[in-house]
């Protein structure tokens, strides 16, 4: 890779065979997280040894090919947590806090896939493999970035931290919370935020015919209830008016059918005026009525699945559980409904509409698992800025909004440890392409890549000098 950071290659150039190779690498190292109770085939105790050992590998590799960053920032383990201090010259300030998970979700059906999951092959155009985009490329870049500024002898005006996780797809709790703590304790208030989240789509925003950059600037809240019926059983040719799971199933599908209401927040407000200029001229009178048409562009925003999720709480009911045979009465049966809750409701407020709209004293409701309240109040922060016009220079053709992250990162554990927050990767994505994200067939382009790559440093070129980008 380039050594001068005046000579980097365009943002459209791909990275090169040397630096995809260090990509595909950590895509080898197999640090998977499972939710508890998976099945990962083996032993508790042996299966925890292997995935210890993908770690270290992936920390040598990471130590191996960044030297400098290594030498010259200080680093703080926790666990297979990552949290890289590079000094400002003057570090009574915190520029930003770099959020990315060296963790990724299993491959849960490696026969479908063109290469293996954790083979990490490279082709001509793409770089292949579970974690490809979701999400150690980010972690990679944010490397590749720092190595080359050191390289070029930069040095970050104000602080600059690094907190790569090793548990975020199971909700952070030994990596982002701990490293979170560490920060907070040490009193850091960092001017800008960086994690996953938004990318740059292409034909996913309806109408909108050019690439649209979706910088998130807070997340969606996260529950799941869990509705249960008990009943005393008995033979099936006496079952009276209802049994246990029809009386479940009615409780299912009157949360279904009742979804919570339709709301417009300030977050989606800013992101429909960002893309105003860009839709055709008869939606654009209609959203230059929005405030008085809100409950109208509500409702054309929650005909589609992918819009929908902006302007209500969802509602999914995902698991159902319950009886043993066809000739016996159940006992049990439960059902699972997860819910991404927007901001102004809580996963409370969610609780209580389940009990409203069951209305039934058989059915017990209850929050199981992890819960995370909706970001407080996500609106685009001071430091916005800087990333959207970071933005337009690696993809000067793409339309910048904002947006919410509709699952849980971890940057909701760091949330009040920056003035300005922000999820975004500038990679450009298809519809299919996102669905290889936690799907099979996982992979990254080269340019995308060296596009990813090209955004850091000019990141870090910004919080060397100035002037450069204000
Ligand atoms: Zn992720």
């Amino acid at each position: 890779m380039s050594t001068n950071l005046e000579a980097r290659p365009s943002s459209g150039d791909p990275v090169d065979d040397a630096t995809a190779e260090r990509l595909a690498v950590a895509l080898r190292c197999v640090t998977v997280s499972r939710e508890e109770g998976a099945a990962s085939g083996a032993e508790p105790a042996a299966a925890q040894a292997s995935l210890d050992t993908e770690f270290r590998r992936l920390g040598a590799h990471l130590e191996e090919s960044f030297p400098r960053v290594h030498a010259e920032l200080e680093l703080e383990k926790f666990g297979h947590s990552r949290l890289y201090t590079w000094r400002g010259v003057d570090d009574t300030r915190t520029a930003a806090l770099l959020l990315a998970h060296q963790d990724v979700v299993p491959a849960d059906e490696p026969a479908r896939w063109t290469h293996p999951p954790f083979a990490g092959v490279v082709d001509e155009e793409f770089i292949w493999g579970r974690g490809a985009i979701d999400d150690k490329s980010r972690v990679l870049a944010i490397l590749e970035a720092a190595e080359a500024a050191l390289t070029a002898g930069l040095r970050p005006r104000h602080t600059v931290y690094f907190a790569f996780g090793h548990d975020e797809e199971v909700f952070g709790d030994t990596g982002a919370v701990q490293m979170a703590d560490r920060l907070r304790r040490r009193g850091v208030r960092a001017d800008l935020l960086l994690d996953e989240g938004g990318v740059i789509t292409d034909g996913i925003v309806q109408d909108v015919r050019v690439p649209v950059a979706t910088i998130m600037v807070g997340e969606k809240g996260y529950a799941t209830v869990r509705l249960s019926v008990t009943d005393s059983g008995g033979h099936s040719s006496m079952p009276g008016r209802q049994t246990a799971i029809g009386r479940l199933a009615r409780a299912v599908s009157r949360i279904q059918d009742h979804p919570m209401s339709l709301r417009i927040t300030p977050v989606v407000t800013d992101m429909l005026a960002r893309l105003r200029p860009h839709l055709p001229a008869a939606k654009r009178r209609l959203l230059g009525f929005a405030g008085a048409a809100a409950p109208v562009v509500a409702r054309i925003l929650a005909a589609t699945p992918q819009t929908e999720s902006l302007v209500r709480t969802t509602t999914a009911p995902t698991v159902i559980r319950g009886g043993v045979k066809a000739n016996v009465l159940p006992q049990q049966a439960e059902a699972l409904i997860n819910f991404r809750i927007l901001p102004g409701d809580t996963v409370e407020s969610v609780l209580a509409h389940c009990r409203r709209t069951v209305r039934d004293a058989q059915v017990s409701i209850e929050l199981v698992g992890m819960s995370a309240e909706p970001s407080p109040a996500p609106t685009p922060g001071p430091q916005f800025g800087l990333i959207a016009e970071l933005t337009r220079q690696v993809a000067p053709e793409a339309a910048v909004t904002t947006g919410l992250v509709p699952g849980a990162t971890d940057s909701r554990h760091y949330d009040d440890l920056a003035a300005t927050r922000c999820n975004f990767a500038p990679i450009r994505l298809t519809a299919a392409d996102l669905e290889r994200i936690h799907g099979n067939d996982e992979r990254l382009s080269r340019v995308n890549y060296g596009r990813l790559i090209d955004f850091n440093r000019r990141l870090f070129t910004a919080l060397a000098e100035p002037d450069r980008t204000r």
